[in-house]
């Protein structure tokens, strides 16, 4: 391989320009999407597990790409969380889901995805206080998700961050728990109202019984810390009945509903003024 100096390299580069021309244009068009309201956010509703009550609802964010269709977070969260604008997105998230949720009935709570960027930007307090009261909707209605991996890089400011959250009343959730590193030091460490329980520790939930050991156990931690549990990706009754047997508050997933716009879920619709 050697000695073929730039041969090599004209081999390399198209591709590897290519594939930054594409990060660029699509870097491009979220601010084009950013600004002319490209984006939206669809629901999924969090479950209430021993009466089946829908109790809040999770903020998903949809780009709807005027020539590529309806795009997925996962498609577009990467790269905006290395370009920063993932800011200004989680900003207009947060924003429009109190927005949302101000029209919803009372009893009803928003959660909403934080990414780490957002979590080491300066606005991110502002942007919450300001949110819930130009909305005029009640701090505890609105729930920040934060999944643990974020937690590793920067103990003092996310601890002191998150404290400062729970003080403006807003609840704080721990996303995708189990998935990253060593988690239960954050327990001890980070003021959390709730465990989410990553969807892979609901596959064959109450079919074969490898994950059992493992949701028990988080479901009993949570318990003795105070904390609620919702699992994610519920997609069937065996886990339905594993998660009512084990004492699981809450559950989400597509055996209740995938995410939608609000105005697919009747009682979500503008109750408008009472007669
Ligand atoms: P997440 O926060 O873990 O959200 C749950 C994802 O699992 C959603 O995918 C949801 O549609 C999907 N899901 C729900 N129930 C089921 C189920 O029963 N089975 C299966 N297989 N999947 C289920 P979605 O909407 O594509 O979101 C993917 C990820 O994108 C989210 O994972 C979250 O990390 C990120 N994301 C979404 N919206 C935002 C946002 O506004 N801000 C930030 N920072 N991240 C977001
Ligand atoms: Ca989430
Ligand atoms: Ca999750
Ligand atoms: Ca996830």
């Amino acid at each position: 391989a050697k000695g073929r100096g730039r041969g090599v390299f004209s081999h390399f580069e198209p591709g590897m320009d290519e594939a930054a021309a594409a990060r660029r244009e699509l870097e491009m068009d979220m601010r084009v999407g950013l600004s002319e309201g490209q984006f939206e956010l669809h629901y999924q509703p969090l479950i209430d597990v021993p009466t089946r009550r829908t109790v809040a609802y999770e903020a998903l964010v949809r780009w709807r790409h005027p020539t590529r269709g309806m795009v997925m977070p996962d498609l577009f969260i990467p790269l905006a969380e290395e370009t920063g604008l993932v800011v200004p997105l989680g900003d207009w998230v947060i924003r429009r889901a109190c927005e949302e949720m101000a029209q919803w009935p009372e009893y009803l709570r928003v959660a909403v995805n934080l990414s780490p960027a957002q979590l080491r930007s300066t606005g991110l307090i502002s942007t919450v206080m300001q949110a819930i009261a130009e909305n005029g909707v009640a701090p505890d209605r609105l729930e920040l998700e934060i999944t643990e991996n974020v937690l590793l890089k920067d103990n003092a400011v996310h601890g002191a961050l998150l404290h400062k959250l729970r003080g403006l009343g807003v609840r704080v959730a721990l996303d995708d728990f189990g998935t990253g590193y060593s988690s239960l030091n954050y327990l001890r460490a980070f003021p959390f109202d709730k465990i989410k329980i990553d969807r892979c520790f609901l596959k064959g939930l109450g079919e074969s019984d490898e994950t059992l050991p493992i949701v028990r156990a988080v479901i009993a931690l949570a318990r003795a810390m105070g904390m609620t549990t919702t699992a994610e990706g519920v997609e069937n009754e065996h886990q339905m009945r594993v998660l009512l047997a084990e004492g699981c508050d809450q559950a989400q997933g597509y055996l209740f509903s995938r995410a939608r716009p609000a105005a697919n879920f009747p009682e979500l619709r503008r109750a408008g003024p009472q007669a």
